[in-house]
């Protein structure tokens, strides 16, 4: 008789195969593609149990088996619909993974490993278990331990009635409900204890004016006031209104709110709330509403990059695609890059969709998570709304993937397999799916762009800001010809910030955090080293005293003085927040100055601590890094100062200029929100560099023309493909070696047509954690495409002379970073 055999992917078979398993019987009815089960795997001593996914199951196999399937999870129920087992296939093919880290990287933490799960009987079993329902062997057996032991955890159950099987029993068990099986999860650190209020009873309009007007004397409490009934709940969180605990006591004390002390360990707390307003479209958005629209409703699959300056009204494009896939009884997923970012984008899918969103956050403990899941795997929920992981969200029937911030490198998984971009792994599965895949950017970045301009995606524009704010108004400082008040300040930035103090306004000054990876410009003319091959930034090493490039490995000896105009004022460059506070402390002795930095927000809570002071006008100068760059609104800042807006410029990264203009224009964002205009002043070095003319402009278009010519010429994507590889150990000698021998067997194997290898050097980061690192570039050029196959055969051949605890190597395709 012929036997079922299921493929399987097995855990920790560091291998790219799936398993053939003989398909017991009782089994045969349940399992299907995703279903997760249980195998013995490995050779004599190593043989252990382990975690696998079916990916095929046929009825008459050839190849004989490894063995037979142990148990089923789940009752077989597949861990990942047939969309999402082809996605994670993919993702393991194209990134060079293996199968199973792509599918966990699919799944839930509780889904991956196999949870705690205790087992306990039901007390109407303690009175009758019943003689037929009890009819096997094992299920008796089980029903034994018991009745014995009340409650045992899985674990020990396998230890006493042996694991094969098992599984399944007590899932049919449970169903008759003679046992419970409980997931027990381990908290992450002690639940957190929170107050939260609520309205003592629900207000009419008419008795929330009158409310209000009682409240005359207290200009601070009617505020208060007014943004709760905004909010348009009965409970909240103090710091949902942007309020502390603390000032809200006086209306607990007026029997107006109450309050309990709550567990909490998801903070949707976000510190924003936005009074939905009616709003008609511009006519830019209608165009754009009715294009993604329409493809939705054709059910196949398109890509449209969004383009649209800050404030020219984005999410209403992105709400109202949603609707139209939730109108045809379809799903969505949104990703964000950074959830805790970009707190305003997640609160307005709640005020539209309200519970059908779930939000999957980085911050939610595995319990929360895998509650999050199962609503969505459920059908529950209609929306997920999340980071980069959330693009496998369980969700069946998907209409429509939005990616807002599509330029962001967060969305590049570089530091585990599968080290995948979540932008390309939606516009995969919007494939897979027949779906429509909507990338929305202020700043498209010029992979994106440049697929838009060949036709592959369809470009929709927005290029007139949507709530009527003028956009503010940039301007150069060019430092080496200007005054300067302090070593980091110019008359003219001191002057525009004392304007805005005379007027009660506030003003954000940002200094670039990266961009200090030890590189060399010339603080008189800004001249910048750069290698001429390569035309990245090089780096200054104080061992060799020289400076080298960290694509090619070129090397020249560190300058003593500038080669384009011979001063020796050079600066080899160490970021500096403190010392830029003290000089604007000692400007204006009078005023408090919130520095927002790594230095200064490492402790939890200080970060929203600062921007409520910021918020509530209790300091008027916010100096800050990135962290000031992102997502804030504050209608009162009316000037915006960037240090030195050169310093992104000399990252030795071929996106260097297109990080920075990025940066710029997001920082100039903050100035003007609401109805003072505003202005923005870069410090600058390098007056002549285009990048800064174009920020002047706010002219992507042309931007991305000159970038676009850059990368074509020295063969950067998006005209080639480019992989890196990195090598990793103890003993630099052995690293160097391996480096070395890894590229001789590639080249070997790899048309010279097609692939160009750069390397291998030491990585910008030569040294981290004890671990010396080198890094290979592979550019792949004419659309060729690195294959596992052969990636997995040099690999091979590399391992039969070096181990793992020697050398490590990380492959990352499609790499995002060069450092
Ligand atoms: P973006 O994401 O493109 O930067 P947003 O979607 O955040 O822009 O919109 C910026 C602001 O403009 C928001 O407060 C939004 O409610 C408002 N807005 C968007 N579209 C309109 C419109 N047609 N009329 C009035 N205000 C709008
Ligand atoms: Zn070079
Ligand atoms: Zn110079």
């Amino acid at each position: 008789m012929a036997q079922q055999l299921a493929y399987i992917f097995i855990e920790q078979s560091f291998s790219d195969r799936a398993y053939p398993y003989l398909v017991p019987s009782e089994f045969s009815e349940l399992l299907s593609v995703g279903s997760r089960v249980l195998v013995l795997f490995g050779k004599g001593e190593r043989k252990k149990e382990r975690l696998g996914f079916v990916k095929a199951i046929v009825e008459e196999g050839s190849e004989s088996p490894l063995g037979e399937i142990l148990d089923v999870f789940d009752d077989g129920k597949p861990a990942l619909s047939p969309v999402l087992m082809r996605l994670a296939e993919w993702v393991a093919d194209y990134y060079i993974a293996y199968p199973t880290e792509a599918i966990m990287a699919a799944l839930p933490a509780a889904m991956r490993i196999r949870p705690k799960e205790t087992v306990v009987l039901c007390e109407f079993a303690l009175l009758a278990p019943d003689e037929k329902i009890v009819k096997t062997e094992l299920r008796r057996n089980i029903m034994q331990v018991l009745l014995r032991e009340k409650k045992l955890t899985v674990k020990q159950l396998e230890r006493r009635v042996g694991s094969k099987h098992l599984r399944l029993a007590l899932s049919e068990l449970s169903r008759i409900g003679l046992i419970e099986v409980k997931k027990t999860f381990v908290q992450k650190g002690k639940p957190k204890l929170k107050p939260l209020f609520f309205l003592q009873q629900e207000f009419s309009q008419d008795t929330q004016a009158e409310l209000s007007a009682s409240l005359k004397r207290s200009a601070k409490q009617r505020q208060v006031l007014e943004k709760i009934f905004a909010l348009n709940r009965q409970k909240f969180f103090a710091d949902e209104i942007g309020a502390t605990p603390k000032s809200l006591q006086p209306l607990v004390s007026k029997g107006i709110l109450a309050m309990e002390v709550v567990e909490t360990t998801t903070p949707f707390a976000d510190g924003f709330v936005e009074v939905q307003k009616q709003i008609a479209y511009t006519a830019e958005q209608q165009q754009a509403i009715s294009k993604v629209q329409q493809a939705i409703l054709s059910q196949s699959f398109r890509t449209f990059l969004l383009h649209g300056i800050t404030g020219s009204g984005k999410t209403w494009i992105y709400i109202e695609a949603i609707r139209k896939a939730l109108e045809l009884g379809k799903t969505a997923i949104v990703l964000v890059p950074e959830i805790s970012l970009t707190p305003q984008t997640a609160s307005r899918f709640r005020a539209h969709f309200g519970d059908s969103v779930r939000v999957l956050h980085s911050a939610m403990n595995d319990s929360e998570k895998f509650e999050a899941w199962q609503s969505l795997k459920q059908g529950k929920a209609k929306i997920a709304l999340g980071a980069r992981s959330a693009v496998f969200a369980p969700l069946e029937n998907v209409g429509l993937i939005v990616v807002d911030e599509e330029h962001e490198s967060t969305y590049k998984q570089y530091d585990t397999a599968p080290r995948y971009h979540a932008r390309d792994v939606a516009i995969m599965r919007a494939k897979f799916e027949n779906a429509v895949c909507l990338l929305g950017s202020a700043t498209p970045s010029i992979e994106s762009y440049y697929n838009a301009t060949t036709g592959k995606y369809e470009l929709l524009t927005l290029s007139k800001r949507a709530d009527g704010a003028t956009p503010p108004e940039i301007k150069l400082i060019w430092l080496s010809r200007e005054k300067k008040i302090s070593p980091s300040i110019s008359e003219t930035l001191f002057f525009e910030i004392q304007k805005r103090l005379e007027k009660n306004e506030q003003v954000i000054l940002f200094q670039n955090r990266r961009g200090y990876a030890g590189s060399v410009q010339c603080n008189s003319c800004g001249t910048i080293y750069t290698c001429p091959a390569c035309q990245v930034t090089m780096v200054f090493h104080l061992k060799e005293n020289h400076l080298r490039c960290h694509y090619c490995g070129r090397t020249e000896d560190a300058p003593k003085t500038c080669k384009t105009c011979g001063s020796p004022e050079l600066l080899y460059k160490s970021s500096g927040t403190e010392k830029i506070e003290q000089e604007l402390q000692r400007l204006f002795p009078n005023e408090k100055i919130l520095r927002m930095d790594l230095d200064t927000t490492g402790k939890k809570g200080s970060h929203a601590k600062f921007l409520r002071e910021f918020q509530e006008g209790n300091a008027r100068i916010l100096l800050g890094t990135q962290m000031v760059a992102k997502g804030l609104d504050f209608p009162n800042v009316t000037l915006v100062g960037v240090i030195l807006a050169d310093i992104g410029l000399s990252l030795p990264d071929f996106r260097a200029s297109e990080r920075l203009y990025s940066l710029l224009l997001q920082v100039a964002g903050r100035a003007g929100r609401a109805q003072k205009k505003g202005d923005v002043y870069l410090q600058v070095l390098n007056f002549q560099n285009e990048v800064f003319r174009y920020v002047l402009q706010n002219d992507y278009t042309h931007f991305f023309e000159y970038e676009k010519n850059i990368r074509q010429m020295v063969g950067y994507p998006p005209f080639v493909r480019l992989t890196k590889i990195e090598f990793s150990g103890k003993s630099e000698s052995e690293v160097s070696a391996g480096a070395k021998g890894f590229r001789e067997l590639l080249e070997d194997v790899l048309n010279k047509e097609q692939f160009e290898l750069l390397g291998p050097v030491p990585a910008v980061i030569a040294k981290l954690k004890h671990n010396f690192r080198y890094q290979l570039l592979i550019k792949q050029k004419h659309g060729a495409r690195l294959a596992k196959q052969v990636v997995r055969t040099v690999e091979y051949q590399f391992r039969q002379r070096i181990p793992t605890s020697k050398v490590k190597v990380e492959i990352d395709v499609d790499t995002q970073s060069m450092m």
